[in-house]
């Protein structure tokens, strides 16, 4: 083939980007400065030194322009011990990816008529790390677990640091060796691609550097810093748990555990299937899961709030109903579009050839799965308390993510489907909430 025909059926499969999301430019250089400051932020505005939130006086007090302008404030971000500790985190993943025994499934078929191959051992990942962190404390206590409570800020930058080294890196990599782009990451505007992924499957030989951080680095470590936070409280409360921190934990604990257990899901989800692998997705993965997602468990290591039995059990009967929604909704569309249909579940056909479920769930609303997601979202901040709005961050960012995860979706549905899918809107008006959105 002449280079001339290889450049035209490389323009064919990688067409320009022609429409931006998220406000274009200008909204990728704001989240992509907003992101890293929002996840520091967080912290400082919610400590057990500065108060959650600090009170007014302190904000107002011009000694906190004064200490951003000093050196070691900045410095005080860094912490090479903590950037050892994750750097061993991250390699610790990397290896169990490598040596865990696991089934290798393919993903969706994608546009340039090839499947990628993706190893399952999330969950065993998960166990191992779980298993090996259950040692440290038995054998040294809980106190030999709260590093990550008393290193915070420094684990905070080192996970910033790898997801810009990993950004810059899969977006550099991703003008060499004909790679498969994601039709929305090509717009040739260097910070708006760099934020959005430009590449859709950076790969290095077979592994997937994207869904192995949608699941491993982050979300396991979201699970580890939680334990560290209960592992916090249990020292300063001489061996106790308050009932509000079991509930975080399991919740928690349990949200991890069902995601990379149910890893196969993943691989039709728009992160995967249609995101490039860019600064959005390194940064949610690596830094801001991690480390805002624990801001409940964190408030409540120096936040002691005891929820007594009627505050457990709305805590519990909230984020229940949010897991049953989630899951079964989540059940039923996997199953269907696997060729299984065990509730014989009415759907439409379509022209594209794919079906959709017009009852069950995917009949009550258009995303029935993310108003359980948020349920639970809104059951870990409940268990904090009404003290405090910052614990409540979480769900109000969740419920805002998920509207424009909502019209996102939507939109590339009616590209999709076209005159199906309004067919299917009409079916099924409501979005997100039945009978409310
Ligand atoms: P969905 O799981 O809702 O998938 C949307 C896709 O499902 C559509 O593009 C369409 O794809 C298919 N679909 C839509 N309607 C139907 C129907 N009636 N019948 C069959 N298929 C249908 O969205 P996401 O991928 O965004 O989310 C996956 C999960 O991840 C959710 O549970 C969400 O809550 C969770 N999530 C969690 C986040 C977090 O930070 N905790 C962030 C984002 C998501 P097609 O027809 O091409 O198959």
């Amino acid at each position: 083939m002449s280079s001339s025909t290889a450049v035209e059926k490389r323009s064919e499969l990688n067409p320009r980007t022609t429409s931006y999301e998220f406000c274009g430019p200008i909204g990728a250089t704001l989240i992509t400065i907003g992101v890293p400051l929002t996840t520091y932020l967080l912290y400082f505005g919610c400590s057990q030194q500065n108060g959650c939130p600090p009170p007014l006086t302190s904000i107002k007090n011009p000694e906190i322009l004064d200490t951003l302008q000093t050196p070691e404030f900045w410095k005080s971000l860094w912490d090479t011990e903590a950037t050892l500790m994750y750097l061993g985190w991250y390699a610790f993943c990397v290896v169990a990816w490598l040596v865990l025994p696991g089934d290798w499934i393919d993903g969706t078929l994608m546009r340039n008529g090839k499947k990628i191959q993706y190893k399952i051992n999330a969950f065993s990942t998960f166990l191992l790390a779980l298993g090996v962190t259950a040692g440290v404390i038995l054998r040294f206590g809980p106190e030999s677990f709260t590093f990550l409570y008393d290193k915070w800020v420094g684990f905070v930058t080192a996970s910033l640091a790898m997801s810009i080294v990993q950004s810059i890196y899969c977006y550099a990599s991703s003008f060499y060796g004909g790679k498969l782009l994601a039709l929305g990451g090509n717009s040739g505007n260097f910070i708006y691609d760099f934020y959005i992924g430009r590449e859709l499957n950076p790969m290095i030989g077979s592994f997937d550097l994207k869904s192995f951080n949608e699941l491993r680095p982050g979300l396991i470590l979201w699970a580890l810093v939680d334990i560290s936070m209960a592992c916090e409280q249990w020292v300063r409360r001489g061996g106790t748990l308050t009932d509000s921190m079991i509930l975080v934990l399991g919740f928690h604990l349990w949200y991890v555990a069902d995601a990379v257990y149910n890893e196969p899901a993943i691989f039709t989800i728009m992160d995967i299937t249609t995101d490039g692998f860019g600064f959005m997705l390194a940064v949610g993965d690596l830094s801001w899961l991690p480390f805002t997602y624990s801001l409940q468990a964190r408030y409540l290591a120096f936040q002691h709030v005891e929820l007594g039995r009627v505050g457990t059990a709305i805590v519990v009967v909230v984020s229940l109903t949010g897991y049953w929604i989630f899951r079964s909704a989540n059940g039923e569309k996997n199953d269907f579009r696997n060729g299984r249909n065990p509730k014989n579940l009415t759907y439409m056909e379509t022209k594209r050839g794919t079906k959709l479920l017009t009852s069950g769930w995917w009949g009550r609303s258009r995303h029935p799965n993310y108003f359980g997601d948020w349920l639970m979202a809104l059951s870990w901040s409940l268990a904090t308390g009404f003290d405090t709005p910052v614990t409540y961050f979480y769900p109000i960012y969740f419920f805002v993510l998920l509207v424009h995860r909502q019209l996102r979706d939507d939109e590339m549905c009616e590209v999709k489907y076209g005159e199906d899918w309004k067919a299917y809107k009409k079916l099924v008006p409501y979005r997100i909430i039945p009978y409310i959105y």
